[in-house]
C-alpha cells in the first residue's frame, strides 16, 4: 500500500471514529479463510421443507479437498457445485465473511439455516447471472467450528468464489474496502480529471482527435476502475448495473488504445486496418451490451469472446508498432513502452480472471495511472510546444504585420511628400509663367529687373536668398533680399566681382549634379548665375541669384526632392536668361534703328519722332522750342582731297563736338549726309542763335586729324529757327532752318543765319 493510501486509511478511521462510526478499539485485522475447503460436484436434493438433504450431504465420499472454492477439477459441463468450510475459531464481534466475488449465484448455509443468498435459483437449482458484487455474509455469534456450505450454480466458464475470502469484523468491512478500492478509486479519480481535462482541450482545438482519443480512454479507464472496484458498491447497490458499466467501459478501452496509436504512429504511415479494428471494437461492445441489455444473452458471457478479441487486438497493436519503434520519436517510444505495459497488466488479469494464473490483485490500475500520466505528460508536452510555436508564429506575424505597416506608412508619407512637392512645384510654375509672361512683356533690361526684384522674392519663397545685378561700371548690386528678416547673412549689397564672393557663395556652373553636390556641402548660398546675351559682346552673368543652401535641403521633403528643386531652380534661372537675352537683343535692335552707326548720334527717324513730341510738349508747356540745321561746308570736296575714310573720321569728330556741345535736354541728330540737326527744348531764338554761333566758332578752331595726319579745320553753316520766336506754328521750324541754312550757305558759308533774320 502506498504511503497516500496510508494516509487517506487514516482519515477514513479518524472521520469514522469521529462520527461514532467505528469503534476504533476493537479493530482486529480480517482472517482469510484459505484452508479447510472441500467441494462435491451437483447439487443436493432438497427435502420437502425447502432444505437441502443434509444426510446425503454429509456422506464423505461425495466431498474432495480442494485449495480454493473455484473452479474444482472435472467439471464435465457441469454448473451445479457445493463448497463447505469449517469455521475456525476468532475474537470478532459481529463476525462477518467476506467475499470478494462468486460466479455466479450462491446459498449459503449454516446449522441447516440459509443464512445469505445471491441470485435467484429455481426448483432444478439453476438461476441466471445477477452481477458479480462483492458479498457479505453476516454469521451468528456461535459460528465457531462448524461447517459452513456454498451452493453454487455458474453456467459461466468459471464456478465457485473468486478472490478474497476473509473473515472479519463487520465494523471492518467497509474500511476493509475502502482500502482494498483506495489505489483503484485514486486512479479512476485521477483518470476522470485527464477525461475532462482532455475533452475541454479537444472542444477548445475544435475537436483534435489526440485529445479525444485521449479523453475517450481516460474516461473509460475511469469507469471501468470505479465500476470494478469493491467501493462502487457503496455508493449504488446496484451490481448488475456496475457489471454493465464494467462491461461497457472495459470494451471501450480497446477503441480508446486504437485511436490513440493511430495517432502516435501519425509519422510513420500508420496501417489503414487501424480503424477499422477500432469500429470493430466499437460495433462490439455496443452489440454485447444490446444484447445483454435485451435479455438474449447472459452478461456475464460477452466477457470471453471480448477478451479473446482484445488479446488478438493487443496482439495486432505488438505487430504494428515493434516494427516501427524505431521510426518513433523518443516520446512515442516510451508511450508505446507505456501502452505495452498497461497491456501486459491488462493480460495478467484476463489470464487471472479466466483462471489461466491463481488469483492476485493484479495492478492494472497502478498501470494505467503510468500509462496515463505518460500519456498525459507527454500531450500536455506537446501542446505546450505548439502553444509555443504559435506564440512565435504569432509574433513573427505580427512582426511582419507592423514592418509592413510601416513600410505603407513610409510609402504613404513619401507619397504625400511626393504631391506636395508637386503642388509646390506646380504652383511655382504657374508663378514663374506669370513673372515671364511679364519679362516679355518688358520694354527694356531695366525694366525687366523691376519685374524681377518684385517677382523673385514671391517665386523663390519659402527658401531665403536674394537676387544681385551687374553694374555698367563692373561688380554686381543687390536689387532684393528675402527671407532673413532683422538677420542679415554676412554680404554686402555690392559685390566687386563674382570671385570675390564670401566663402559660403559657391558659384554653379549650372550642370545640376555640381548643384545637388554643392548643396549638400555648402551650409551657406548656393549662387546661380543668370547669363544673358548681348549683341555686341555675347553672353555675360547679368544677375546672380543667392538662394540659401539649407532652405533648398529641407524643401524637398523626400529624398530626390533636393534634387529636383536644384534642377527647377536651373531649369527657371535659364529661362529668365533666355529671356533677358531676347529682350536684350530686342533693346539693342531698337537702339540701332534710331541710332546712326557712323557716329552713333540718333538718326533722323529718331529726330522725326522726337521733334514731334518736343513740339507738343512745347505746345503744352508753352515753352519755347528751337532747331538747328548744321551742314559741313564743301564736304565733297573734302572727301575728295583726303579720302572717305578720312571724311568718316571727319564726320565722327564733328559728332563728337556736338554732343560735348549739347547735353542734357537738348538732342543731337545725325540728318543725313553731312547734315546734322539739333533740337533745343525750352531755347528761345537768340538763345539759340548763341549756342548756333559757339559752334560754329569751335569747329572752325578743331583741326581734323586721320592717321597722324592734320587735315585742317572744318567750317560749318547753320540754320536757326525758333517757337514761337520764328513761327506760330512749330512745325514748320525745320522747313525754316532749311532756309535759313540755305541762306548761310548762299551767303557765303561759315555763318548763321536766323529766322526772323536780326
Ligand atoms: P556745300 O558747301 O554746298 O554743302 O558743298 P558740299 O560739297 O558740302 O555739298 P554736297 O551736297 O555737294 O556734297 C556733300 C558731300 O558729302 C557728298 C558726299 O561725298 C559727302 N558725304 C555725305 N555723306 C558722307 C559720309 O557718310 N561719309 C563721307 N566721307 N562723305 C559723305
Ligand atoms: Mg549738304
Ligand atoms: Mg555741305
Amino acid at each position: 500500500m502506498s504511503i497516500s493510501a496510508h494516509i487517506l486509511k487514516a482519515l477514513i478511521i479518524l472521520f469514522g471514529a469521529l462520527c461514532g462510526l467505528v469503534p476504533v478499539a476493537s479493530l482486529a485485522a480480517p482472517q482469510p479463510l484459505t484452508e479447510g475447503w472441500e467441494y462435491r460436484w451437483g447439487d443436493i436434493p432438497f427435502t420437502a421443507e425447502g432444505t437441502p438433504d443434509w444426510s446425503l450431504a454429509q456422506q464423505p465420499e461425495q466431498w474432495h479437498a480442494i485449495d480454493f472454492p473455484s473452479n474444482p477439477p472435472g467439471r464435465n459441463g457441469q454448473d451445479q457445485v457445493w463448497y463447505r468450510v469449517t469455521l475456525p475459531a476468532g475474537d470478532w464481534q459481529d463476525p462477518v465473511l467476506y467475499i470478494l466475488s462468486i460466479d455466479l449465484i450462491v446459498q449459503v448455509w449454516l446449522d441447516g439455516e440459509n443464512i445469505y443468498q445471491y441470485g435467484t435459483f429455481d426448483k432444478d437449482g439453476r438461476g441466471k447471472f445477477e452481477g458479480w458484487p462483492w458479498h457479505k455474509i453476516t454469521l451468528p455469534e456461535s459460528y465457531e467450528n462448524k461447517t459452513l456450505y456454498f451452493r453454487v450454480f455458474s453456467d459461466y466458464t468459471d464456478i465457485g468464489l473468486w478472490g478474497e475470502v476473509s473473515l472479519m469484523d463487520h465494523s471492518e468491512l467497509i474500511l476493509h474496502i475502502l482500502n482494498n478500492s483506495l489505489e483503484a478509486l485514486l486512479v479512476a479519480g485521477f483518470s476522470l480529471l485527464v477525461a475532462l481535462l482532455a475533452l475541454i482541450l479537444s472542444l477548445l482545438q475544435g475537436g483534435r482527435k489526440t485529445f479525444t482519443s485521449i479523453a475517450l480512454f481516460s474516461l473509460a479507464s475511469s469507469v471501468m476502475l470505479l465500476s470494478e472496484s469493491s467501493a462502487s458498491q457503496l455508493i449504488v447497490p446496484d451490481a448488475l448495473m456496475w457489471d454493465y458499466l464494467a462491461a461497457g467501459s472495459y470494451f471501450l478501452l480497446p477503441v480508446g488504445l486504437w485511436l490513440m496509436l493511430d495517432q502516435w504512429l501519425g509519422g510513420t504511415r500508420p496501417p489503414r486496418a487501424i480503424s477499422v479494428i477500432w469500429k470493430l471494437h466499437l460495433v462490439y461492445m455496443l452489440g454485447a451490451l444490446g444484447l445483454a441489455l435485451t435479455g438474449v444473452i447472459g452478461l456475464s458471457f460477452t466477457f470471453p469472446p471480448f477478451d479473446a478479441l482484445l488479446l488478438l487486438s493487443l496482439f495486432l497493436m505488438g505487430l504494428i508498432t515493434v516494427p516501427r519503434i524505431r521510426l518513433m520519436t523518443k516520446e512515442q517510444q516510451v508511450l508505446v513502452l507505456a501502452c505495452g505495459v498497461f497491456s501486459a497488466l491488462l493480460v495478467a488479469d484476463m489470464a487471472v480472471a479466466h483462471g489461466f494464473m491463481q488469483w492476485v490483485q493484479v495492478p492494472v490500475g497502478l498501470g494505467l495511472l503510468v500509462f496515463i500520466l505518460a500519456v498525459v505528460i507527454i500531450s500536455l508536452r506537446h501542446y505546450g510546444m505548439t502553444q509555443r510555436a504559435l506564440q512565435e508564429l504569432t509574433v513573427t506575424l505580427e512582426q511582419q504585420v507592423a514592418e509592413r505597416t510601416e513600410k505603407t506608412e513610409r510609402l504613404l508619407q513619401r507619397e504625400k511628400a511626393r504631391a506636395k512637392v508637386l503642388a509646390f512645384e506646380n504652383e511655382k510654375s504657374r508663378e514663374f509663367a506669370e513673372v515671364v509672361a511679364e519679362l516679355q512683356a518688358c520694354a527694356n533690361l531695366d525694366q525687366a529687373f523691376q519685374v524681377l526684384t518684385e517677382a523673385m522674392p514671391r517665386l523663390c519663397s519659402p527658401i531665403k536668398g536674394m537676387i544681385y545685378r551687374r553694374m555698367a561700371c563692373g561688380g554686381y548690386e543687390r536689387l532684393a533680399l528675402w527671407g532673413y528678416g532683422s538677420a542679415l547673412p554676412d554680404l554686402h549689397p555690392v559685390i566687386e566681382t563674382l570671385e570675390h564672393m564670401p566663402p559660403p557663395v559657391r558659384l554653379l556652373a549650372g550642370s545640376v549634379e555640381e548643384a545637388e553636390a554643392a548643396c549638400r556641402n555648402c551650409q551657406g548660398l548656393v549662387c546661380f548665375s543668370i547669363n544673358v546675351e548681348f549683341m555686341n559682346y555675347g553672353p555675360a552673368p547679368e544677375s546672380l541669384l543667392l538662394l540659401d543652401a539649407e532652405g533648398i535641403s529641407n524643401s524637398g521633403h523626400t529624398e530626390d526632392g533636393a534634387a529636383r528643386l536644384m534642377s527647377s531652380i536651373n531649369l527657371v534661372v535659364e529661362r529668365i536668361g533666355v529671356t533677358l537675352s531676347g529682350l536684350s537683343l530686342k533693346e539693342d535692335l531698337h537702339r540701332f534703328s534710331y541710332e546712326d552707326a557712323l557716329t552713333g548720334l540718333k538718326n533722323r527717324r529718331y529726330f522725326d519722332q522726337l521733334f514731334e513730341h518736343e513740339a507738343s510738349v512745347a505746345l503744352r508747356k508753352e515753352l519755347p522750342l528751337s532747331l538747328l540745321l548744321v551742314d559741313i561746308d564743301h564736304f565733297k570736296q573734302f572727301n575728295d582731297t583726303h579720302g572717305h575714310e578720312a571724311g568718316d573720321a571727319a564726320l565722327k569728330a564733328f559728332a563728337a563736338i556736338l554732343e560735348s556741345r549739347f547735353r542734357g535736354s537738348d538732342v543731337v541728330c545725325r540728318y543725313g549726309g553731312e547734315e546734322f540737326v539739333v533740337i533745343l527744348p525750352a531755347s528761345d531764338i537768340v538763345g539759340a542763335s548763341e549756342r548756333a554761333e559757339q559752334l560754329r566758332e569751335a569747329v572752325r578752331k578743331e583741326t581734323v586729324v586721320f592717321e597722324d595726319k592734320d587735315l585742317g579745320f572744318l567750317t560749318i553753316s547753320i540754320g536757326v529757327a525758333s517757337w514761337p520766336g520764328s513761327t506760330k506754328k512749330p512745325e514748320k521750324l525745320l522747313k525754316l532752318a532749311d532756309e535759313m541754312l540755305y541762306k548761310a550757305k548762299a551767303g557765303g558759308r561759315n555763318r548763321v543765319e536766323a529766322f526772323p533774320e536780326r
